[in-house]
Formats: structure tokens, C-alpha cells, sequence
């Protein structure tokens, strides 16, 4: 069967996939950082996790790139510009500047999350430099892009302040948790997880595409649960935690 046929059953089933984790996410937490638990089999050094679980994201979208139809297309190269601004952060910075002694994580999870990235990549490097009809010379300057564009900028910059504020709450070697304040930490418990969503949405905008919408969806599948769970866990931890204070949407969850 083409791949222009496949691709739409594949996407609607992913998605769906989603669906089944965000229901699933509110009874069993992930169980790596705060939520690590026993009985999740082997477990691998934090940091070399992260950089596995995320480099799938980092080449396979330039492979994807490299072995499709747009190069040198101004509106190929400005999303790929996007998406390997995120994920060559996620990859090769983040992880290095966790904090915490002999930090470690399931294989199980790595190996999910790399999972996850396989397939998201696919969904969205296949569409955007193959599969899709070409975007128009002016989309760049269309406000369909623009608005996306913006969205996923400032959720990237939420994201990375507030993700920067948590890292900051350690000292290197401590591996406790203090309440993190100020900035958007002042309504939410989890504003990087906020940040992100708000980016991933700004994302499905400026790509105006299923493998775009299907990745906001999927975000707010993994993020949200996790959030709840995160934030009753401040709440229980410290008597002091702020009351008005909510998860992960200011002043509505
Ligand atoms: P967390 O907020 O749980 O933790 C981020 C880092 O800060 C960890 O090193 C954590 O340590 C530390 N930390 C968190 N809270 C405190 C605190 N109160 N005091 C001291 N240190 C603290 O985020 P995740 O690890 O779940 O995610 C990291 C990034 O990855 C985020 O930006 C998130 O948006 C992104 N992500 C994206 C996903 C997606 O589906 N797109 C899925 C998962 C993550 P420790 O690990 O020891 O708890």
C-alpha cells in the first residue's frame, strides 16, 4: 500500500494510542524522577536515558529532511529549524544539567519514550518533508504560521525558564526537592509541562498538520496526568505548599 494511505490509518490509530496512555497515566504514574518506584525492572544512569530516549527525535527528523522532496525549501528548513531547536536542547543540554547523585531511570521507560520518539518522528518528519502537498512560498508569512509560530515560542521559553528554575533548586549532589517560586511557579505546580503543551500546540498551528496535532495531543496525554500527580505530591510533601496554587493550567486545573 502507498505510504500516502498508510499514513493517514497510522496517524488515527497513534492518536488514539494516546487517548488509552492519558487515561492510563492518571493510575500509574511514570515511574522515573520523583515517582521512581521499585518493580520496573533494570534501571540506566539518568542523563545517558534522556540522550537516548530523545536522539531518535534529533536524527531521524534530519534523515527525514535529508531523504525528502523540500530541500533547500525555505518552509521545510524553518520547521526543521524549530524542531531541532527543541530537540537538540532536550538531547545534548538538558540531560547534562540534571542535578542529583547516582540518578537513574527504568529501561522500561527509556526504551517507551524512545518508542514514542520513533513513531512521533516519523508521523511528523515523513509528513512535512514528503508526504504533504507543498506549503505555499508565503506560508512563512501567512498568520496560520505566525500564530503558530508565536504560540511555539512562547511556550519554549516557558518551558526552559521554568525547567532552569527547577535545576537551580539543587545544589550539585543534592538530590532533595524545595518548593520552586516565583515566575509561573507563582499559579502552577508544573509550568514546564505548561510550556511545553503551549508549545507543541503552537506546533500543530504552523504545521496545520495531523502528525502535528496528533504530537500537542499526545503532550498533553503525557504531561497532565503527570502534573496532577506532581502537584499532589507537593501538596502532601509540604504543609506550607500554596494553596491557590494549581497543577498545571493556571486557575482552571
Ligand atoms: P520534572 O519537573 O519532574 O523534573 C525536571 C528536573 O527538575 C528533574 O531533574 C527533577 O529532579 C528536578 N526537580 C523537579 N522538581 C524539583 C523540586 N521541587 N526541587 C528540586 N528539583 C526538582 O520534569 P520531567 O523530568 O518529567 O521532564 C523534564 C522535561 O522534559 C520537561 O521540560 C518536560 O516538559 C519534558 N518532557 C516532555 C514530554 C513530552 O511528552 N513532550 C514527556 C516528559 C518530559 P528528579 O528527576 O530527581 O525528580
Amino acid at each position: 500500500m502507498h505510504e500516502l494511505v498508510t499514513y493517514p490509518i497510522l496517524v488515527g490509530g497513534w492518536t488514539a494510542l494516546a487517548l488509552v496512555v492519558f487515561v492510563t497515566l492518571f493510575f500509574v504514574s511514570a515511574p522515573y524522577g520523583r515517582h521512581r518506584r521499585d518493580g520496573w525492572g533494570p534501571t540506566i544512569d539518568a542523563t545517558t536515558g534522556w540522550v537516548l530516549m530523545e536522539l531518535p527525535a534529533v536524527v531521524l527528523m534530519v534523515v527525514y529532511y535529508g531523504t525528502g522532496n523540500r530541500r533547500g525549501d525555505l518552509v521545510a528548513l524553518a520547521f526543521l529549524l524549530m524542531w531541532q531547536v527543541h530537540y537538540v536542547h532536550r538531547t545534548l543540554v538538558f540531560p547534562f544539567r540534571l542535578r542529583g547523585r547516582g540518578r537513574r531511570a527504568p529501561v522500561a521507560v527509556v526504551l517507551m519514550a524512545f518508542l514514542f520518539n520513533l513513531g512521533n518522528t516519523y508521523f511528523n518528519g515523513r509528513w512535512l518533508f514528503a508526504l504533504s502537498p507543498l506549503y505555499p512560498a508565503d506560508w512563512l508569512t501567512r498568520p496560520v504560521f505566525l500564530l503558530g509560530a508565536g504560540l511555539w515560542l512562547v511556550g519554549f521559553s516557558i518551558n526552559i525558564q521554568a525547567d532552569n528554575a527547577l535545576l537551580r533548586l539543587r545544589r550539585p549532589g543534592d538530590e532533595g526537592y524545595r518548593i520552586p517560586r516565583g515566575g509561573m511557579y507563582r499559579f502552577i505546580s508544573c509550568p514546564n509541562y505548561f510550556g511545553e503543551i503551549v508549545e507543541w500546540c503552537g506546533w500543530a498551528i504552523a504545521t496545520w498538520s495531523l502528525g502535528g496535532l496528533s504530537f500537542a495531543l499526545w503532550t498533553f496525554a503525557n504531561l497532565v496526568p503527570r502534573a496532577v500527580a506532581h502537584h499532589r505530591w507537593y501538596r502532601q510533601t509540604f504543609d506550607e505548599y500554596p494553596p491557590t496554587r494549581r497543577a498545571v493550567i493556571p486557575f482552571v486545573l
